[in-house]
Order: C-alpha cells, then sequence, then structure tokens
C-alpha cells in the first residue's frame, strides 16, 4: 500500500484477484468456443469466480478488490499516531458535542459525512474544518443499495459528494469511505479519477446498534497501538439506556485511554503527508 495522496487522473490498476477474474473470462469464453461441451463446468467456474468477488466485497478490511486503508501508514505508527474516524454526520444533536469532547482532549478526528447531511447542516460541516478536523467522502445519499451500483452510479454518486462537500467546506475530500463499508469491484476503478482512497479501519465498536459504552469501549481498545483507524459513529448513534448519544458516553474514555497509552489522535490526512 502506497502512503503517497490520492492524485486525479491516477491510473487505475486491478488487483491481482481483478486481474485473475479478467483471465478467468477470457480463458472461459476460448475454452466455450474451442470445446462447447464443457460449458456446464465453465459456467460453474465463472459463478464461483462471480462468488469469490461478492464476497469480498462484502469485508470492508477485505483489500482483494482494491488499495483499502486499514491502519496508518508505518511513518505515522513511528509518530505514534492513531485516527479516529467519525461516519454518518453532521447531525445537530450529536457533532457539536463531539467536537467539544475531542478539543477538550486535543484531539484531530476525521469526519465521513453524508453529503446531503452537509447539505442540511453545512455550518456544522465548516465548524468541523475550523476545529482542525478533516471531513472526507461518505457519498450523497448513503444509499442501502450503494453496494449494488455500476460505474456510472458510483462516479455520480461520490462526485456529487465531493462537489458537495468542497463547496461547504473548501476542502475537497480525498478519502472514502463506503456505506457500511459495502462495496463491488467496479467502485475501485472510479476512485483514481475522483482523487479518492478508499478507507475503511483496523477497528470498530458498531455503535449504531450496540449502545453499552463499556462494551464499545472494550471492542474499540483492544489490542489499542498507534497506526489503529477506529470508527465511531455521529449520525446514526445508539442511544444509551439515559437517552444518551453512546458515543458522548465513550468518547471521553476512549480519548484518555488514548491519551494513557501515549498515542496521539490525527487526522488521516495528517498522517498521510
Ligand atoms: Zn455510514
Amino acid at each position: 500500500m502506497s502512503a503517497e495522496p490520492a492524485r486525479e487522473g491516477r491510473p487505475w490498476r486491478p488487483s491481482p484477484l481483478i486481474a485473475g477474474s479478467f483471465l478467468l473470462h477470457g480463458a472461459v469464453l476460448g475454452a466455450v468456443v474451442f470445446h462447447p461441451p464443457w460449458w456446464p463446468q465453465l459456467l460453474l467456474l465463472l459463478l464461483l469466480n462471480h462468488l469469490l468477488l461478492t464476497i469480498c466485497g462484502l469485508v470492508p478490511r477485505s483489500r482483494w478488490l482494491g488499495p483499502n486503508i486499514t491502519r496508518l501508514p508505518q511513518a505515522a505508527q513511528a509518530r505514534g499516531e492513531i485516527a479516529l474516524t467519525i461516519d454518518d454526520g453532521p447531525d445537530p444533536a450529536v457533532t457539536p458535542a463531539v467536537l467539544d469532547l475531542l478539543d477538550r482532549h486535543g484531539a484531530h478526528a476525521t469526519f465521513f459525512c453524508i453529503g446531503a447531511q452537509a447539505q442540511r447542516y453545512p455550518e456544522i460541516c465548516r465548524e468541523i474544518v475550523r476545529r482542525g478536523h478533516a471531513v472526507e467522502n461518505h457519498s450523497q445519499r448513503h444509499g442501502h443499495n450503494f453496494s449494488f451500483l455500476g460505474p456510472r452510479a458510483f462516479r455520480r454518486e461520490l462526485q456529487q459528494a465531493q462537489d458537495t462537500l468542497a463547496g461547504i467546506t473548501g476542502q475537497r475530500p480525498v478519502f472514502v469511505r463506503a456505506p457500511a463499508g459495502l462495496r463491488n469491484p467496479l467502485l475501485d476503478p472510479v476512485l483514481p479519477g475522483l482523487g479518492l482512497r478508499l478507507a475503511s479501519w483496523t477497528r470498530r465498536g458498531f455503535d449504531t446498534r450496540t449502545n453499552d459504552p463499556d462494551l464499545l469501549l472494550r471492542r474499540l481498545t483492544r489490542g489499542l497501538r498507534a497506526g489503529d483507524i477506529l470508527l465511531l459513529h455521529d449520525g446514526n448513534s445508539a442511544r444509551t439506556g439515559a437517552g444518551e448519544p453512546v458515543i458522548l458516553a465513550v468518547l471521553p474514555r476512549l480519548l484518555d485511554q488514548i491519551a494513557q497509552a501515549g498515542l496521539r489522535p490525527v487526522t488521516l490526512r495528517e498522517a498521510h503527508p
């Protein structure tokens, strides 16, 4: 995985699995032409190939479909850096309080914002950037069908979010996170042209469903070390029994543990100079 920042126009290179899948399709086509009776076995081969590609798209941290950032680069690890990434906002009931908690701990975070949410609350997005954090691309609509899109729809969805977020904050996103981390092989070829790199995470707490701060903290800090990318949510956050967004209950303790471990929370951009 290269540590250099994304550049628009960077050529797309297929992953070994994708390149192999292209070759397999060519070979199957040739085999059908030269030996038609084999078609049932050849068809099965293609179906297995597509099953494998589908499974890889359902594993958010998989690199089989293309580059995928799951940890910070070596240099950032050596500096003791760690990344908090906060998805699905901005949310006026949660994000401002998250920003105050981060300020109190001198921590920087990366906010993967939904374009449509940003249009609703542009001032919060500007405040995120004003306080030294980064706003990155989490698609325009965060649709449940995202992982079923084709190349044109992927490009449209992500380009709209790029334009929305850059128009609001003045900064063009350079990282993208797929909604729920789910994708298909047609996403990766679209990203270089948009100047985006796919980023997932090292660990997540499932804080849109889990409302127990203790459990979340354990999930997020298990084996905590430099280079980790942690995933939390300001949008769609589960509420604790007391009705508090669970990220607000867990963040102070998480930031304390990070500080005690001698780690420094930075944005993905800061870690990838
Ligand atoms: Zn999301």
